[in-house]
């Protein structure tokens, strides 16, 4: 399936800064539009149905399965959690790009589909310093800090699969680097001949 706009697919293990860079990233460019899952988990905190996510039931979101509307789903810390066609389809259609911030099971599927889609894989810089995150983070009780720790070791073995890899170390560093990939995917070929189409033609340029 070929779109106008880019598809971005950012995954990375929980307290590796992910949703603070690609939010960073939003603010800074208005042609970028992230994508809304939806979720069978519970709303965490200010969290409102349709911002951050879609809520819905295990049932709700069983049947939307069953009638194919998600491009791809996956069980994540035991919920589903899912990026249904109409959350990218108008979008992309537009000519914007999309970002997914979903997990690495998520973007392998979305590679699939989308041979173009760029994954972007977010490594913290060191095991002591991921475990130093997601406690100062304060959300959750130890054990949950001992999964997510050991889940982040299977996540970080799949950041091979990902077209680049960024090491959250310094967060403006990382988002630079983000930015860099976002506008080096803009400058590709095909995309320059979409976006300026008038210069091409003006050009005679095929
Ligand atoms: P959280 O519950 O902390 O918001 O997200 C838990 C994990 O689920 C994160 O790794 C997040 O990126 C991932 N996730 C969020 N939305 C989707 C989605 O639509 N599909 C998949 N596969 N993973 C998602």
């Amino acid at each position: 399936m070929e779109y106008p706009g880019n598809l971005f697919v950012v995954a990375a293990p929980s307290g590796a800064g992910k949703s603070s860079l690609v939010k960073a990233l939003l603010e800074l460019d208005s042609h970028l539009a992230v994508s809304i899952s939806h979720t069978t988990r519970a709303p965490r905190g200010q969290e409102q149905n349709g911002r951050e996510y879609w809520f819905v039931s295990e049932a709700e979101f069983r049947q939307m399965v069953d009638r194919g509307e998600f491009f791809e789903w996956a069980e994540v810390h035991g919920n589903l959690y899912g990026t249904s066609r109409a959350a990218i389809e108008a979008r992309i259609a537009a000519g914007d790009d999309v970002v997914l911030e979903i997990d690495w099971q998520g973007a392998l599927q979305i590679k699939q589909l989308f041979p173009h889609a760029v994954l972007i894989f977010i490594l913290p810089p060191s095991w002591d310093e991921l475990l130093q995150r997601l406690k100062r983070r304060g959300e959750d009780g130890e054990d949950v800090i001992d999964r997510r720790m050991a889940n982040a070791r299977v996540e970080v073995a799949q950041a091979r699969h990902f077209d680049f890899v960024i090491i959250n170390a310094l967060f403006e560093t990382a988002l630079f680097d983000l930015k860099a990939i976002v506008h080096a995917q803009r400058l590709k070929y095909a995309a320059q001949r979409r976006t300026k189409k008038a210069v091409f033609e003006a050009l005679g340029i095929e």
